[in-house]
């Protein structure tokens, strides 16, 4: 029996992968097509709806290598550490992270629905600041704050009655004009995105912007583009976030196959995130070098808007650092 308080995204969560040799099983491969790591420090999890979208029988399929915990993890890169953002350092007691002008991030929560081995939050220590009241969150944030930005973990993990809760909140803070959601769920777990949810969006009202997380254009089939396409009809705009990985996306052709997918999907493209040098993910990097030649040749095929901005975080900047090669004329 299904009730309020098992909505069916929270049955699809405990249906999830947790072991990578189920998962294993069910694309039909064998242990032996990849080098597993079997005992990461950050724990594997993967929704049926995004292990659908993986092809079978295919061990370097671009979805399978953003989730499969691998041997690689283990070694050792002196520059890849555990907080290569700064975040642990910025965050406030209450959980919030204010290192630009204007935005403040609300961690407000540590689940995510999926775990991508290159996340930059990987080793983040929040028990700390998530479990305290949005309200304390709210009270230590400046009048200069004009946008809140919900992030996590993954905010969408929250369930209706506490996104609710947040949303009255903000909307009562006279200086707060935007609301943004960074999350990945619309692609990892579309069931999450129900008629309440969003409602609960519709009827929000301030301007709103939801950032998406999206890597790779087999990420959207039909289900996930009619779930967005429901989202854009709230009245919220849609961005997308990717990061370039190595052996995923670094190739012109598939970052624009992405950008046009989004498109059809009604997201725009924002930015396209060098990886951050977390500890575990050094197997994912992607120079420098490369990803400029690889956004020229995006820049050259593609319109204007359906171009990401290729950026950099660096730790104590007040934005993330845009990486281009435009010549002077
Ligand atoms: C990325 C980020 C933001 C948002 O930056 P935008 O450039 O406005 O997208 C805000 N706060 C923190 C801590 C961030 O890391
Ligand atoms: S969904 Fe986002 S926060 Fe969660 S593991 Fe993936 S990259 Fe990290």
């Amino acid at each position: 029996m299904i009730t309020r308080n098992q909505p069916l995204w929270q049955q699809a969560m405990r249906e999830a992968f947790r072991q990578p040799l189920d998962l294993i099983r069910f694309l039909e491969l064998s242990p032996s097509d990849v080098d597993l790591n079997l005992k990461p420090t950050f724990a594997f999890c993967c929704p049926k709806s995004y292990a659908n979208r993986i092809k079978k029988n295919d061990p370097n399929d671009p979805l399978l290598k953003q989730i499969l915990p691998l041997n690689l993890e283990n070694a050792q890169h002196l520059d890849f550490i555990d907080d290569p953002t700064g975040d642990l350092a910025a965050q406030t007691n209450a959980g919030v992270l204010q290192k630009y002008h204007g935005r403040a991030l609300l961690i407000s929560t540590s689940a995510c629905a999926i775990h991508c081995r290159y996340c930059f939050r990987q080793h983040f220590n929040y028990h700390e600041s998530v479990h305290l009241k949005i309200e304390q969150k709210l009270q230590t944030i400046h009048e200069n704050v004009e946008e809140i930005i919900l992030s996590g973990g993954d905010p969408l993990m929250l369930n209706d009655d506490k996104l609710n809760e947040i949303f009255q909140l903000v909307a009562n803070k006279k200086h707060i004009k935007r609301l943004r959601i960074h999350t990945r769920i619309p692609i990892v777990l579309p069931e999450r995105i129900t008629d309440d949810f969003l409602m609960l969006l519709k009827e929000f009202p301030l301007p709103k912007v939801m950032v998406i997380h999206c890597n790779h254009a087999n990420e959207i089939d039909n289900e996930i583009k009619e779930v967005l396409n429901k989202i854009s009809e709230t009245g919220t705009v849609l961005l997308n976030q990717s990061v370039l990985l190595k052996g995923i996306n670094d190739s012109a052709q598939t970052l624009i196959d992405l950008s046009e997918r989004l498109f059809e999907a009604k997201v725009l493209p924002y930015y396209l995130h060098l990886l951050d040098k977390v500890a575990g993910a050094a197997h994912f990097e992607v120079s420098k070098q490369t990803a400029l030649q690889l956004i020229e040749e995006v820049k050259t095929r593609l319109a204007g808007y359906l171009v990401p901005k290729l950026v950099e975080e660096r730790a104590g900047f007040p934005y993330k650092i845009a990486i281009n090669n435009d010549k002077d004329f």
